[in-house]
């Protein structure tokens, strides 16, 4: 059996048959990464394999067979109360497992174990998943590549010279390379959604609040959330619907509606939900775009040209703000950074570099030496922003600006149910291309950031492939707290084009 193709729910249904055991998956998943660990160019998608994963295995193994004896009614009971039983999934390398190193791709925090678990792992481990390895990512979660980790980058499945896509970049490559059958990354401008477009699978950013921040480690804590990535919508509304709601923990956190999801719970089934007469937004700026390629403007032609015949209504609709966004997103994100990194001293976290002349420094040198170029660029760019002289200009104006983005994006709903538009504004690029070039860099997030700083859902879908062979993805964004309903929008794409997650899940199987 090619484990590498299996969705999520593939793999539940066979765990819940008997057909596969926990063991034999976990055990495939590893061989298929330390076999591609032997390849010239390893994806690189993870960055450890935790060494409890099998025995974890075998324990949901002895709980399902224990249950068996009772029958079949009883397993798809213990399947209700832990729908992910026996499930391996990749965790990026800025979310708190407990007892496991947590770097965030950086130096400074090499030697980092977390002390407890993030409440998303917490409740997945509640359903019964298991942590099976960590995944690479730009330091910090600042990139858009990968280039950025202190580890190496990873490389695209589909063709191993290009980017996967960051900073979630080891999360969609474990994915989309078939290692896992789901990964959790997070977002904070675009670093779920880029990834998975580059890497031809589904990429998930949920309404802020939906998904617990607590214990994973902040970068601009206004914008942060959870991700998930998977090969279809399905892979990524289950554990949706097991991860969402309100947590003690983070006061920022809410209780979305994710009904559909949970329903996946008992049906083991996604059902999608017609997009005849639903009300679609083009943003006319994003089409206007200098840097758009060619070829994701007519795949995007061709995305419209599907909706329309299933009965949607397009329009396209001016909404000048977002020229502003990606300009906005730099200083709002970059000051909240500034002040979030600020706690890696060398005192409470990670790696202590001591010279032995004092406080200043200690501080100075361990954070000189700890941080990568990109990461101190932001903090200097973060504490300019934010100094007397210039916050004036720079971060109440972004704040003022955040504010009209918010206003008119929710404006935009009043009217509409969707906004639809490319994913990004070219697909994967070369590794080494940008990684010197960070203003070129930046904008790869040029169409993903509003929605971060708006706080709506939104999600990245396969479109499919250009004529050089990567992939292409289109993004749909939803309403506030309208998640459910933009995965089931997800889900009628994905029924509607099998035809895409094939050529893709090919090629990507073919490339070494
Ligand atoms: N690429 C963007 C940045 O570098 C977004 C990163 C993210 O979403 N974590 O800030």
């Amino acid at each position: 059996m090619n484990f590498s193709t299996l969705t999520l729910l593939q793999v539940r249904n066979m765990l819940i048959s008997g057909e596969i055991t926990s063991v034999s998956l976990v055990e495939e998943y590893k061989k298929i990464v330390i076999d591609d660990n032997k390849n010239a160019i390893p994806l690189k998608g993870f960055i450890e394999l935790y060494d409890d994963s099998l025995e974890k295995a075998a324990a949901c193994d002895a709980e399902i067979a224990e249950v068996r004896k009772t029958g079949k009614e009883a397993v798809l009971a213990l399947f209700e109360k832990k729908p992910l039983l026996g499930v391996p999934f990749g965790i990026k390398d800025n979310i708190s497992v407990q007892g496991k190193t947590c770097t965030c791709g950086s130096k400074i925090l090499e030697s980092y174990i977390a002390p407890y678990n993030a409440t998303v792992i917490q409740r997945l481990l509640n359903a019964g998943a298991i942590p099976f390895g960590r995944t690479n990512m730009d330091e910090f979660a600042m990139g858009s590549s990968t280039e950025y980790s202190c580890y190496g980058a990873s490389h695209n499945p589909v063709n191993r010279a290009y980017t996967p896509g960051g900073s979630s970049g080891g999360s969609a490559a474990s994915v989309a390379g078939g290692q896992v059958p789901f990964a959790l990354g997070t977002e904070t401008g675009g670093s779920v959604r880029l990834p998975a477009a580059y890497c031809g699978i589904y990429g998930y950013k949920p309404t802020y609040g939906t998904l617990s921040r607590w214990g994973v480690v902040s970068f601009g804590s206004s914008l942060d959330q959870v991700g998930i990535l998977g090969k279809e919508p399905a892979d990524i509304a289950l554990p949706l619907a097991v991860m969402a709601g309100e947590d003690f923990y983070d006061d920022t956190s809410a209780n979305t509606d994710v009904k559909p999801c949970v329903e996946i719970i008992k049906n083991n089934k996604f059902s999608a939900i017609s997009v005849k007469n639903m009300k679609i937004a083009i943003p006319k700026q994003f089409l206007e775009t200098k840097g758009l390629d060619n070829e994701i403007a007519t795949k995007f032609e061709e995305t419209k040209k599907w909706f329309i015949s299933q009965g949607a209504v397009l329009e396209t609709v001016e909404i000048p703000v977002l020229d502003a966004t990606i300009a906005c997103y730099y200083v709002i994100a970059l000051s909240e950074a500034t002040s979030n990194l600020s706690r890696f001293d060398g005192i409470r976290y990670g790696a202590r570099k001591d010279s032995g002349d004092g406080y200043d420094g200690l501080y100075v040198k361990t954070r000189s030496e700890g941080f990568g170029a990109e990461v101190k660029r932001r903090i200097i760019i973060g504490n300019y922003v934010l100094s007397s002289n210039f916050s004036g200009d720079c971060y109440k104006k972004a704040m003022s600006v955040r504010a009209r983005i918010q206003r008119e994006i929710s404006n935009i709903f009043k009217k509409y149910d969707v906004i639809l538009c490319p994913t990004s504004p070219t697909s994967a690029f070369k590794l080494g291309s940008k990684v010197d070039n960070p203003m070129s860099m930046y904008l790869s997030d040029l169409f993903t950031t509003f929605v971060n700083l708006a706080r709506v859902p939104s999600v990245s879908v396969p479109a499919g492939i250009s004529k050089d062979g990567l992939p292409i993805g289109i993004q749909l964004t939803g309403a506030h707290f309208k998640d459910a309903e933009l995965l089931q929008v997800a889900q009628a794409w994905h029924e509607a084009h099998p035809e895409v997650a094939l050529q893709i899940a090919n090629v990507a199987g073919a490339s070494k």
